[in-house]
């Protein structure tokens, strides 16, 4: 498959662009509707929305940022790039062959915000259907709900139509689980204070090993938004947390937490710990800090900060006292303008007229989370 070069992907966006635009100019249908072009479109996400491509052209970002420049709708372009995620194999966060539950179970977390509609949809704990961030958008447009979990979310999305699986499992996250299981559980019976640590230590482990990359035992991919029009629009997805407890809901699907859009001020979501952001719902917290007048990245900021003050047991803090757990925020706001902030140095992902771009995120902390 032809890889798409700087070059390529502008004139290719162009050329969508004016394809987009002209069937209302070639047929005369309606007025001219002159669009004041002050917004710069942009589509901001987690690390892994420039990395997968599930063996297509182009990654999320680009996905997303082509097919908004192209005049699609904002969130139809986002959930279309989390789904070249969501479906890739590779990434074991998101999606199919998301690392599964404590008991081997892959099950999903999603929500998704829509800012000029003011409509929002989730699903939490979803089994046997891939693209979960499709099924939030349903939630979204078709019913008077906004968050629908477990085995209710699989039944809404088999009436819409959608494939259910038995097992979403790959060979690769199911022998990880064996892994897990193996070493966490080798007499099936531990006293359960070991066995909690054992659980923590031994994903840690996993990781030291090389069997499991860093960004993706927490993972997720949130993607955000805005076209000319200073349309904006949000979507975030998950396998959540590797070996949860069945029914465990983090903080993807959770409006206000994983993800906020105001389409008057902003969107902000979140990768990394989902308690952390949970108890604290950062991604409001930083709408609404824009609101009050912040930047982008002063908003992220204050929001880690309240996340570090509010971390005082001992189990997540490091041998200096801060949080031992990595927490990442994306932040775009109605002006086009965004940042990605985290705890500890990581990486995020952008797309502008510039192409698609991975750049380094603004830490609060400086180090890892487990010096
Ligand atoms: N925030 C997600 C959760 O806690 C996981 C992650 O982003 O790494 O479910």
């Amino acid at each position: 498959m032809k890889k798409l070069n700087r070059r390529d992907f502008v004139r290719t966006t162009a050329v969508a662009g004016m394809a987009a635009a002209a069937p209302r100019r070639l047929f005369g249908q309606g007025p001219t509707v002159i669009t004041p072009k002050t917004v710069r479109p942009a589509v901001v996400a987690s690390a892994n929305g420039n990395q997968y491509k599930n063996g297509g052209p182009a990654t999320c970002v680009e996905t997303a940022f082509a097919m908004i420049t192209g005049g699609s709708d904002v969130l139809d372009a986002l959930i279309a790039g989390v789904s070249i995620v969501e479906l890739d194999p590779e990434d074991s966060s998101v999606g199919y062959g998301g690392l599964p539950n404590a008991e081997g179970v892959v099950q999903l977390d999603s929500c998704c915000m829509h800012g000029p509609k003011k409509r929002a949809g989730g699903v939490a704990a979803i089994e046997g259907v891939r693209t979960p961030a499709k099924v939030a958008q349903l939630v979204a447009d078709t019913t008077d709900h906004h968050l629908l979990v477990g085995r209710g979310a699989q039944d809404f999305a088999r009436a819409m139509g959608f494939k259910i699986e038995d097992d979403l499992n790959t060979e690769k996250s199911r022998n990880l689980w064996l892994e897990w299981k193996r070493r966490t559980d080798p007499e099936h019976y531990l006293d359960p204070k070991k066995r909690a640590e054992a659980w923590y230590e031994t994903g840690l482990q996993l990781v030291r090993d090389g069997l499991i990359d860093p960004e993706h035992y927490w993972g997720t991919i949130n993607c955000d938004g805005i076209n000319f029009k200073g349309e904006l629009c949000g979507v975030t997805t998950t396998s959540g947390l590797a070996w949860k407890i069945p029914g465990r809901v983090g903080d993807s699907p959770i409006l206000g937490a994983g993800l906020y859009v105001d389409g008057e001020i902003g969107a902000a979501g979140s990768t990394g710990r989902g308690e952390a952001n949970l108890y604290n719902l950062c991604s409001f917290f930083i709408v609404e800090e824009m609101r009050r007048g912040a930047s982008p990245k002063d908003a992220g900021m204050a929001a880690l900060k309240r996340v570090q003050r509010n971390t005082i047991e001992k189990r997540l803090l490091n041998g200096r006292g801060q949080p031992n757990f990595g927490l990442n925020f994306y932040i775009l706001n109605a002006k086009g303008e965004y940042a990605g902030v985290s705890m500890y140095g990581s990486t995020y992902s952008v797309c502008t007229e510039k192409g698609p771009q991975t750049l380094d995120t603004e830490p609060l902390l400086q180090g890892r989370p487990t010096d």
